[in-house]
């Protein structure tokens, strides 16, 4: 039979207050990089989407300005009837040939004028869309500036914490080893359910340190003794003395 030390709650719950002092730390560097592959990946979302809205700009200008080029060609189509209206007006035979040459005339003058009209229009139009254009491209410039420096500051923070983050995580898995398994368990099932991944966490001012619920002078002696595994009542995070927590220290 192999010789199995018993440990003493004391022993116990030191082993569990390094683990979280420890996996607090690998909390904090993926905290510090939580934020940042998100920010690069809607950046790099959004640069498409203004790239996109500036193609379509583009085309659309491209699309007005042949629309432009059809209405030069017809008013010139239109003055040349004019033109060929005007040298047959000189040979009329008869006053009702006379009024229907000057009626095609004034149709064609007046086809001028509209396309005239919708040359302004379009033009007018294309002012709009490029005023619409040079915000997307500064924006563009903009967007892809911040992208630089955030993937930079991420480039950073993974090499400046690649080490330590190796580190701690080799310190937790030899924490995890003197942790009572049971004990372990309830500490991985609490732990998952805080945002900030607290599971054991002092008294603090009378109250919890995690939820700040008062813990009562009775229940805080027997804290203090160290004989039991005590629970918040209200968050249900395993609770230590402040010096306990204090005496445990991670580098
Ligand atoms: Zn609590």
């Amino acid at each position: 039979m192999a010789n199995v030390k018993e440990f003493s709650v004391e022993e116990k719950l030191s082993s569990l207050v390094a683990l979280q002092k420890i996996e607090s730390n690998l909390d904090e560097i993926r905290v510090l990089k939580g934020e940042l592959p998100i920010e690069v990946a809607d950046l790099e979302d959004e640069i498409q989407g203004l790239h996109a809205r500036q193609i379509r700009i583009e085309e659309e200008i491209n699309g007005i300005t042949e629309f432009i080029e059809q209405k030069k060609a017809a008013i010139k189509e239109a003055q040349d009837l004019v033109a060929k209206y005007e040298k047959q007006s000189e040979n009329v035979k008869n006053n009702r040939e006379f009024e229907a040459i000057n009626k095609e005339i004034e149709m064609q003058q007046l086809e001028v004028k509209l396309c005239e009209k919708h040359i302004k229009d379009a033009n007018e139009e294309i002012a709009e869309k490029a005023v619409l254009l040079e915000r997307a491209k500064k924006a563009i410039a903009n967007k892809e500036g911040v992208l630089t420096n955030k993937k930079g500051e991420l480039e950073k923070i993974i090499t400046s914490t690649e080490e330590e983050e190796k580190g701690f995580q080799d310190k937790a898995e030899e924490a995890r080893s003197h942790v009572d398994p049971r004990l372990l368990a309830s500490y991985t099932k609490i732990r998952n359910n805080f945002r900030n991944g607290l599971a054991v966490v002092p008294v603090e001012r009378d109250a919890c340190g995690g939820c700040f619920y008062s813990i009562p002078p009775q229940k805080q002696s027997e804290i203090k003794q160290r004989k039991k595994i005590m629970v918040c009542e209200n968050c249900g995070r395993i609770l230590v003395d402040s010096d306990l927590n204090d005496s445990v220290e991670v580098k």
